[in-house]
């Protein structure tokens, strides 16, 4: 089965379209594995939910997705990210707040466990560096777990060495499919499609064919102008409108 896996679209529906646009090109795919963070930062939350649920996929709660449904103090959020999910919260359809009401937070397909932050707290935390990547091994049984949340696309490898556990980590080459043993442990992060935070402001995705086991990681431009103009015009925050340019 060939798996579009992406993550923290936030709203960005501009970026969104340029993902499902390339990934057809690329050979299409069976179904969408949606990490978390449809909505929130960006201006089109509702239009993001509807499209992926135009696709098979299966999707889990992100943070923004949960804070969207009322189920987090704001007060947790910096105060742009606190704007940005009020406008969302008054943005939100029925049908919408239905679908997100609807979301697990953590779900199993074969090998591939799945979650938002992390398998050992799925909504909230972040992976963010190899300690705290090591920590997770013990807090799922699958080969793979993968996981969005920290907008950094990011490859983790636990493999035996001299009878015990090594962890390598790195970030992947855009374009680059990698080859994953699954008699060994992975924590795969696709990146973000619709606020990259590494520096490169195009969105990210990934290609997983659940056969081989292959992920192969893309990064495409899209018209980033065009979601900040539409931020300009729902009142969302500047400093969140920039970034976008930059990635960060
Ligand atoms: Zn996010």
């Amino acid at each position: 089965m060939r798996v579009l896996v992406i993550s923290d679209i936030h709203a960005n529906l501009v970026a969104l379209e340029a993902v499902l646009a390339r990934a057809r090109e690329e050979g299409g795919f069976d179904r969408i594995w949606c990490l978390g963070d449809l909505v929130g930062y960006g201006p089109n939350p509702n239009e993001c939910v509807a499209r992926v649920r135009e696709f098979e996929h299966i999707t889990v709660l992100g943070n923004h997705d949960a804070a969207a449904l009322g189920y987090v103090d704001v007060d947790e959020f910096n105060p742009d990210a606190k704007r940005a999910i009020l406008w969302t919260q008054e943005q939100l359809t029925t049908a919408t707040r239905m679908y997100l009401e609807s979301l697990p937070q953590r779900l199993e397909e074969g090998p591939y466990t799945i979650v938002h932050g992390s398998p050992r707290d799925p909504v909230w935390e972040y992976i963010l560096s190899p300690a705290i990547a090591k920590e997770q091994f013990a807090h799922f049984d699958t080969p793979f777990c993968l996981v969005g949340h920290t907008h950094v696309p990011t490859i983790y490898h636990l493999f035996p060495s001299d009878g015990r556990d090594a962890l390598t980590w790195h970030y992947p080459e855009p374009d680059k499919a990698y080859r994953l043993n699954p008699d060994e442990r992975w924590i795969l992060n696709p990146g973000s499609v619709g606020q990259p935070r590494d520096q490169d402001p195009r969105a990210a995705f990934v290609l997983l064919d659940t056969e081989t086991h292959t992920w192969h990681y893309y990064r495409i431009p899209y018209d980033i102008e065009r979601t900040q103009y539409l931020m300009r015009e729902a009142g969302l925050p500047v400093r969140l409108i920039v970034r976008l340019s930059y990635g960060w």
